[in-house]
Parts: C-alpha cells; sequence; structure tokens
C-alpha cells in the first residue's frame, strides 16, 4: 500500500519527490482560522493566552502551540475554529461577493462554510448542505457556537441540485476524496489505499461536479476541491468536466506560494492550484471555474410565517423591524435575507428564534449567539471573568436588574442567555456546551 502511494508520488514530484518524504515523517501543521465575523482580529488576540503566529498565506489564519485547543476561551466563545491553512484556500478562492447566494454541497464538519460566512458578512445567503444527517448535525453546533447564520440542509447532491437549479451565483464543491493530503494527521489513511478506491472516488466526483453545474446560474463560478493528490480525483476530473460541458471555463488564481497542477494532456495546469507539505501546509488541489449558461431560474422564496407573540419579543428584545420569519418542525427562525424555497432536507433556515408552548413564547441560544444581531439587543448584561466562568457550569448569578431576558456577554462577545426574575439570573446555556 505504501509503495503504490509513494511510486505516484514520485511519478507527481520527480526531484522533489525525496524531500517530501522526509517532510511526511514531521507533525502537521496547526492552525486556526479567526472568526472576524464575532470579533476583530485584534480582540480575538487578547483573549488567546497561547502562542500564535500569522500565517503569510492567509492573515485570518495564525499557527498555534496547545494541546486542547477545545478547552480554551477563545474556542469557547467562538472566536476560533480550528483548521488546516490549505483547506482555507478553497473559499479564498471562490472570493463570494458580498450579497451573493453561495452553496456548499459538502459542508460538514464546517470549516470551508465558517470561511464563506466570513467572505459574505451577514449578506447574502449560504446554504450549507451536508448529506450525512449525523455529520449536519455537527455542522450546525459548529455554526452556532460561532455565532454564523446559514441555511443548513441535509440532502443528497442530487436532490440539492433538483431543488437550487439554476440559482447559485456562487457554489464550492470540496468533493469527498481519498485524502492523501491528510495523511501527516492520519496515517491510517493509507490502510485503505487503492487503486480501485481512487478510481470509485474519481467517478463519485466527476458525478457531484455535474451537480455542482445544476446548481449554478449563467455567469456563476463553482470552486472544485479536494484534500488528495490522486491526478485521478483532480487534474483528470477538471479536464473531463471542461470536456463535458462548453459552457464552463477554468479561471487563473492570484494565489501564490503553492505549487501549480499536474501536466495532463492539454489541461491548462498553471491554473490550478496543488498545496502538500512541500508548500508548508497539508494537502489541498483548488481549482475555479467559470459557467456560461442559457437563462437563469427564477427564485422562489420560501412563505414567511408571522406572529404576533415572536413579532413582540423581536420588537421587544432587539428593535429589530426588517427581518424575514419562518416557521419550521415548530420552531420560529429569523433571516435578515429571504430564503430560497425548499420541499425537503432542511435542519436550519437562518437563526433559531424560539417556539411557543401552550400561549408562552421561549426564546433558543442560537439567537443569543448570532453574532448579525449582536448590535441589536437591548438589555445585555457583560459579565465579569468570575460570572462568566460560572455561566459555563450552568450556574444560576444575581443581579439587581429588572425581570426579563438578558443577553449575557463577556467582554461585549455574546455568550448565551438568562431569564431574569426577582434579581436571579437562570442558567440558560445549553447542557451540552456547560463545563
Ligand atoms: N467542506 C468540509 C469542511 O470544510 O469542513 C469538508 C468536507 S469533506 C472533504 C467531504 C464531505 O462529503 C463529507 O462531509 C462527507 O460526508 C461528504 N460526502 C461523502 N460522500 C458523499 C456523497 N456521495 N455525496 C455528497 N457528499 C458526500
Amino acid at each position: 500500500m505504501d509503495t503504490l502511494f509513494y511510486d505516484r508520488l514520485k511519478t507527481y514530484l520527480g526531484s522533489e519527490f525525496e524531500t517530501f518524504k522526509e517532510l511526511l515523517k514531521k507533525e502537521p501543521i496547526k492552525t486556526i482560522f479567526f472568526n472576524t465575523n464575532k470579533a476583530s482580529e485584534e480582540k480575538i488576540k487578547t483573549l488567546i493566552d497561547f502562542k500564535i503566529e500569522k500565517s503569510a498565506l492567509n492573515n485570518m489564519v495564525y499557527y498555534y502551540e496547545h494541546d486542547n485547543i477545545g478547552k480554551t476561551m477563545a474556542y469557547d466563545l467562538g472566536l476560533i475554529y480550528p483548521q488546516e491553512l490549505s483547506a482555507t484556500m478553497p473559499a479564498k478562492v471562490l472570493s463570494p461577493k458580498k450579497g451573493s447566494l453561495v452553496i456548499d454541497m459538502c459542508a460538514a464538519p464546517g470549516g470551508k462554510s465558517i470561511d464563506l460566512l466570513n467572505i459574505l458578512a451577514d449578506t447574502g445567503t449560504l446554504i450549507s448542505n451536508e448529506h450525512d444527517f449525523k455529520r449536519a448535525k455537527v455542522l450546525l453546533s459548529n455554526l452556532e457556537r460561532l455565532g454564523l447564520s446559514a441555511m443548513i440542509t441535509s440532502l443528497s447532491c442530487d436532490d440539492l441540485a433538483k431543488e437550487f437549479k439554476d440559482q447559485a451565483d456562487y457554489v464550492l464543491l470540496d468533493a469527498p476524496c481519498s485524502g492523501e493530503g491528510m495523511i501527516r494527521k492520519d496515517p491510517s489513511i493509507l490502510k485503505n489505499y487503492s487503486l480501485n478506491n481512487i478510481n470509485k472516488l474519481s467517478k463519485l466526483q466527476s458525478e457531484l461536479l455535474d451537480k455542482a453545474l445544476d446548481l449554478l446560474k449563467d455567469g456563476g463560478y463553482l470552486v472544485y476541491s479536494t484534500c488528495t493528490y490522486a491526478i485521478e480525483e483532480n487534474e483528470m476530473n477538471v479536464l473531463e468536466f471542461l470536456k463535458r460541458h462548453e459552457g464552463v471555463t477554468l479561471l487563473d488564481t492570484t494565489i501564490d506560494h503553492c505549487h501549480r497542477g499536474l501536466k495532463y494532456k492539454d489541461l491548462e495546469s498553471a491554473k490550478l492550484l496543488r498545496f502538500s507539505p512541500l508548500d508548508h501546509t497539508e494537502g489541498q488541489f483548488v481549482a475555479l471555474m467559470k459557467v456560461k449558461k442559457d437563462g437563469d431560474k427564477k427564485i422562489s422564496y420560501m412563505k414567511e410565517t408571522r406572529h404576533k407573540l415572536v413579532e413582540n419579543f423581536v420588537y421587544e428584545n432587539l428593535g429589530l423591524n426588517k427581518y424575514y420569519l419562518y416557521l419550521y418542525h415548530d420552531y420560529y427562525y429569523l433571516s435578515l435575507s429571504p430564503l430560497p424555497s425548499i420541499s425537503k432536507g432542511l435542519l436550519r433556515p437562518g437563526i433559531e428564534v424560539g417556539t411557543i408552548k401552550k400561549g408562552i413564547f421561549y426564546p433558543s441560544h442560537s439567537l443569543y449567539r448570532a453574532n448579525s444581531l449582536r448590535p441589536y439587543f437591548k438589555k445585555v448584561i457583560d459579565l465579569s471573568l468570575d460570572e462568566y466562568l460560572k455561566y459555563r457550569q450552568g450556574l444560576s448569578l444575581f443581579k439587581d436588574v429588572s425581570d426579563g431576558f438578558y443577553l449575557l456577554t463577556y467582554q461585549d462577545l455574546s455568550l448565551g442567555f438568562s431569564k431574569a426574575s426577582k434579581g436571579e439570573l437562570k442558567n440558560k446555556y445549553p447542557k451540552g456546551l456547560r463545563f
């Protein structure tokens, strides 16, 4: 197995192969993405108490030294997301314009959706899809922790293409792949390594590429990415895709400091990006394409539901007038942009606001965590460090405040909420997040 992998890499890398082989013996490089949608880069730095160093490739990515990043305060506050440096490149290459409709076809656990939402900066709509339902729930919790709002779906790419045909301005297809680029992190990848598996994946990726094309409108952009080195899953798939569809053109990207695509037939390989330990990252392949089609489909939007109790709550607590409200499986959801209609596979249309039981409205944690709503909350209590640690443990706090719902923040960063009653702030931090 190892021999097959190394033999293939030798043909790709030529004189660089020996260096590459040595680099594979080293530890993977650890990086975090800064969620500047929640706080400025400078503010995030002040809440990090471990060693970090900015990367040259993406100015929102830092190298870090810590053995348990998930237990840090910056992680709990949703300020950082552990993401490999080259894995941030697909979204950077796609760079969707503000206000656009973007679809992330294979989104879990969520890294590239997080990158895309940081670029969209609370404008437009991201449809973040993951076909595996369990993984879609992980995606949901990651986006919620970072306070980012997307339309989250769990559909096969076939169904996704039917639901949103000809509607997207931008599509990211970060395809399932043989994962050779992650070998330093997970050497067990080589256990199932076979040409048969690579060819099977290549066929699946080629089918998914056709679905990506279905989703795009005329003039739309597509990024195809994998975290593998196999030519069958990368260059060969791109060339076959371009040959199958006359209206698709391969574009150059402006990213430097990495290798370009492998030479393959008449493919313009210099337009493709290839990252590996030779570029001081793990493995990633990125291709950017533009689509020309006849006509677009008019987008039909989801039907809104209004409810006086919810509207009153939003008005009294946020003072927000213009928003879209949807009722889905007994919960109300809010979005700052209208959402395209969908017939199945929806997990979350925007920000979960809350639910009504026996004529009483109960707000949700997500509402208080959403970065886009942070400036609107009227009742806010900024906690001391000691109070924040108690809140995280699920304890009640005591303060001389009037009754009602409060957004709780630490250093002005949203944590969650509390219901004040006679001076007691009842803890509403979700049980699964407490520690
Ligand atoms: N983009 C994600 C991120 O940045 O966190 C990583 C995506 S991972 C490379 C590929 C995803 O494709 C996995 O979540 C996997 O569940 C999904 N997948 C696997 N087989 C699939 C299929 N047949 N159709 C659609 N998605 C599939």
